[in-house]
């Protein structure tokens, strides 16, 4: 998709928040605990590299991304810092995991043999692939379940040194986001079953995302996967406040590109679902569900010069309509997700409104928007 440079809609990212929420919480951790900044999804939609190198700057020491095509991007820019894979990549990839330096995540042992006779082919390898082994805890997702699955798992990279290196081992808590602890603390038991009679440790032991790392610092061990918190946004939602102020990066504006007064009775947006009920003044903002505005959002609201908005009728493809309290000039801001006058619209409202998690959100603007970086 075209970026639409020519349209005054953008998402704006201040990467002096990025900066303060990851320096906040590198601060906290322990001096032997590493922070390696999730980027994954573009950055959860504010732009992997900006954000990877904010991060850096904060004392961000290492990245973690889904997909080996995003730890591409990373290299292609050139960071050389550790860079691990969160899923699953394919075995046939293993060659070029390790041509790159990227650690990849091992969730069984026959991938672990896939991979091996993918690298033994390679004449000239120059580093062995370095792997984490995903332990499955209770998120259900990915990873080893037992302890003689983790062993043959650990016994068969140690046998193939030459091709394969130990690197991490690492488990993901499914409920660290809740204020109901019960799950929370059946799966670090259930990690201490797995863990505490390796044979040996690897460089790098992590159970913690964003909501691990502020709620329960204590199973931190030596890095932490930080994520949704280093974009300023509140893992728990609103269930739990975090141990310091977070500042949201990602601000979303817009112009009124046109502006007229209806009389009552008339309607307004596909289906005519919306009818004024007497004489009001509709602006028109350049925005919609092609951009990752969700066309649930009929009935949300837009700040134009501090005030509550109202979207009336049904969001479009390209454009909303709000009503405004009066007539407002064409080109007057108009703030979609950030502070405006003092009122603000934040990503949970948009999230709330929309009956899903802000995480969604913000990845879910596409790269029609473009993205412009303050700070
Ligand atoms: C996405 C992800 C994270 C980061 O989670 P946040 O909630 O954004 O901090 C950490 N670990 C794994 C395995 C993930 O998939």
């Amino acid at each position: 998709m075209v970026v639409g440079v020519h349209r005054p809609t953008r998402l704006v990212i201040d990467r002096a928040a990025l900066r303060h929420n990851i320096h906040a919480e590198v601060e906290r951790l322990d001096k032997n605990c590493e922070l390696f900044m999730v980027v994954k999804a573009n950055g959860y939609g504010h732009g992997a590299i900006q954000v990877a190198q904010a991060a850096k700057d904060a004392g961000a020491t290492g990245f973690c991304v889904a997909i080996l095509d995003e730890a591409l991007e990373l290299r292609a820019a050139g960071f050389n810092d550790p860079i691990l894979i969160l899923g699953v990549t394919s075995p046939a990839d293993a060659p070029l995991m390790a041509a790159e330096d990227i650690s990849a995540t091992v969730a069984a042992t026959d991938w672990l043999a896939d991979a091996q006779a993918y690298l033994a082919l390679e004449k000239d390898l120059t580093a062995p692939l370095h792997v984490h082994l995903a332990l499955d805890t209770g998120m259900g997702r990915i990873g080893f379940r037992t302890v003689p699955e983790l062993t043959t798992a650990i016994e068969y990279v140690d046998a193939h040194q030459e091709s394969l290196d130990f690197e991490g081992i690492f488990t993901h808590f499914s409920t660290a986001d809740s204020p109901d602890e019960h799950y929370f603390k059946q799966q670090v038991a259930k990690w201490h079953e797995l863990t505490d009679h390796l044979p040996r440790r690897p460089r790098y032991v992590h159970v913690s995302n964003s909501a691990t790392s502020l709620w329960h610092a204590e199973c931190n061990d030596n890095m932490v996967r930080f994520g949704v918190s280093g974009y300023g946004l509140n893992p728990s939602g609103t269930a739990i406040k975090p141990p310091y102020a977070l500042q949201p990066a990602m601000s979303l504006t817009s112009e009124l590109v046109f502006t007229k007064q209806i009389a009552a009775g008339d309607s307004v947006g596909y289906g005519a679902t919306y009818t004024a009920q007497q004489a009001e003044w509709v602006g028109t903002v350049p925005i919609g569900y092609a951009d990752g505005y969700e066309r649930r959002l009929q009935g949300f609201h837009v700040l134009v010069d501090g005030h509550a908005c109202e979207i009336i009728g049904r969001v479009c493809m390209d454009q909303i309509m709000v009503r405004l309290p009066h007539d407002y000039s064409r080109g007057t801001t108009v703030t979609l997700v950030g502070q405006d006058h003092g009122a603000e619209i934040t990503l949970q409202d948009v999230a709330t409104y929309c009956e899903t998690i802000h995480y969604e959100i913000a990845c879910g603007f596409t790269s029609r928007l473009p993205r412009r970086y303050l700070n």
